[in-house]
C-alpha cells in the first residue's frame, strides 16, 4: 500500500497530516532535507527545534555509530560512562550542580513538578504544592507537564486535570505575585515562551521572579526545553538575564536529533529527591548520551554561540526590514524567532515549502522561524527572500 495511505490506516490522528500536502522526508543533511520526489528543501523548522546542529552532523553520526557498537542499552542499575560525562558537561556550562536524566521535554518537566512537590513540603508543609505557570506557556503533553501549560486549548476533553496549578500573566510580574499563596511551592516558565507564540521575557519579569521566589522560598524552575541549547545565542536562555534557576528543564536540541530530556538543579533543589523517588528505564541511556556530549561540546564552543547569536540578530533585521503591510510584527532571541501576521499564517507554510523552504505556524498567526545554528547568511537570504515573495502573494 502507498505510505501515506498506510499512515492513515495505521497512526492515531493525533497530528493532522494531509496526503496532499504534507512531505514524505527521506533524507537530510546540514541545513537541507530531501522529500521522496528527490526535491530538496531548506529547513527552518529543524524538527521543532532539535536539529540545531543541522541534519546528520557527522560528529554525532559517528558517535552514535561508536557508541551503538559498544554498548546499547543497560539500565540504570549500572553505570555508564557517556552518562556521567554528559551530566558532567551540563554542570560545567551552567548554574546547575546536578542533572536528572530522562527520554523528553514533557518528562522533563514532569520530574521538575515532582521535585517542587517534595520541596514544598519538606520546606513548607504539607498543603504547599501549588505551581504558578504562565498563560500562553507549553510544558508538554502528559498530564502535569499539560496542566502546567497555560493553554486551555490543550486541557479540553482531559479534564479533571492535575490539582495544583495556578496561571499567570507572562511578563507580568504583578500578575504572578498574585498567584502566588501559602500553598505555593514554585514558578514555571519558559524564558522564551515559544508554542505559545515566541515571545522573549523582559529582563525586569525574570528578574523580579527570582526575587519573588527567594522572598517566598520557592523554586524558581526555567522550562528550557526549545530555548536551550544554543538556539537564542547563548548555550541556555537564562544567560542572557543575569538570573539563575534553581530548576531548568532541557530536551529538544540536547540529543543532537536523539530523544533525551534533562531536569537540572542547583543547591537544596538537588539534593530533594531521594533514591527510589524517581526513575526512568531509559534516561541517560548510552547511545542517547553519546550523541549529546557530542552536541554539547559543538553547541558551548563560545565561538559557534557568538556567531549563532550573530546570524540570529542579522537574521531578525532582514525580516523586520521585509516591507509588508501584513507584517504585525517580529519577535524572538536569538535563532528563535516569529513574526506575526495578518490574517491566517497558516496559508504561507505550504507557499514556502513550494518553492523550497520550510517553516512552520504557531497558533494560527505566527509563522515561527528555528533555523538549525549552522545557517549561513546566504541560507538566510534564500528564506527571506521566498518568504517575501510568499507575503506578498497572500497579501
Ligand atoms: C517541545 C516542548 C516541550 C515538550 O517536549 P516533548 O519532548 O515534546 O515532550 C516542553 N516545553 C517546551 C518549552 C517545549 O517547547
Amino acid at each position: 500500500m502507498e505510505l501515506k495511505a498506510l499512515e492513515k490506516e495505521t497512526i492515531i490522528n493525533t497530528y493532522n497530516r494531509q496526503p496532499e500536502t504534507t512531505l514524505l522526508l527521506e533524507r537530510g543533511a546540514g541545513v537541507y532535507v530531501w522529500d521522496d520526489a528527490g526535491k530538496r528543501y531548506l529547513d527552518f523548522v529543524s524538527g521543532l527545534a532539535v536539529n540545531n546542529l543541522g541534519h546528520c552532523h557527522p560528529q554525532i553520526v559517528e558517535a552514535i555509530c561508536r557508541q551503538a557498537r559498544q554498548l546499547m542499552h543497560t539500565s540504570n542499575l549500572y553505570y555508564t560512562e557517556p552518562q556521567i560525562r554528559l551530566a558532567e558537561q551540563l554542570v560545567r556550562h551552567s548554574c546547575a550542580e546536578k542533572v536528572f536524566f530522562c527520554n523528553s521535554g514533557a518528562e522533563a518537566n514532569e520530574a521538575a513538578i515532582k521535585l517542587a512537590r517534595k520541596y514544598g513540603k519538606v520546606k513548607k508543609g504539607q498543603a504547599a504544592f501549588e505551581i504558578v505557570t504562565a498563560k500562553r506557556s507549553f510544558h508538554g503533553r502528559t498530564l502535569a507537564a499539560v496542566t502546567a501549560t497555560g493553554q486551555t486549548k490543550y486541557h479540553q476533553g482531559f479534564e479533571p486535570m492535575v490539582a495544583g496549578f495556578r496561571y499567570a500573566e507572562f511578563n507580568n510580574l504583578q500578575s504572578f505575585k498574585d498567584a502566588v499563596t501559602e500553598q505555593t511551592c514554585a514558578i514555571l516558565v519558559e524564558p522564551v515562551q515559544g508554542e505559545g507564540g515566541v515571545y522573549p521575557a523582559t529582563p525586569e519579569f525574570l528578574q523580579g521572579l527570582r526575587q519573588l521566589c527567594d522572598e517566598e522560598q520557592l523554586l524558581l524552575i526555567f522550562d528550557e526545553v526549545q530555548c536551550g541549547m544554543g538556539r537564542t545565542g547563548k548555550l541556555f536562555a537564562y544567560q542572557h538575564y543575569n538570573v539563575e534557576p534553581d530548576i531548568f528543564t532541557l530536551a529538544k536540541a540536547l540529543g543532537g536529533g536523539l530523544p533525551i530530556g534533562v531536569m537540572a538543579a542547583k543547591g537544596e533543589a538537588a539534593v530533594i529527591l531521594q533514591p527510589g523517588e524517581h526513575a526512568s528505564t531509559f534516561g541517560g541511556n548510552p547511545v542517547v548520551c553519546a550523541a549529546a556530549n557530542t552536541a554539547v561540546s559543538i553547541l558551548a564552543d563560545a565561538d559557534f554561540l557568538k556567531q549563532a547569536a550573530e546570524l540570529g540578530a542579522y537574521f531578525q533585521q532582514k525580516l523586520r526590514a521585509i516591507n509588508n503591510p501584513n507584517i504585525v510584527e517580529v519577535r524572538g532571541l536569538g535563532l528563535m524567532v516569529g513574526m506575526e501576521i495578518k490574517g491566517d499564517a497558516a496559508r504561507a507554510v505550504p507557499l514556502c515549502q513550494d518553492k523550497g523552504l520550510l517553516v512552520n505556524c504557531i497558533g494560527g498567526k505566527t509563522l515561527r522561524f528555528l533555523p538549525p545554528l549552522i545557517v549561513t547568511k546566504a541560507d538566510i537570504d534564500t528564506a527571506v527572500s521566498i518568504l517575501e515573495e510568499v507575503l506578498s502573494a497572500i497579501a
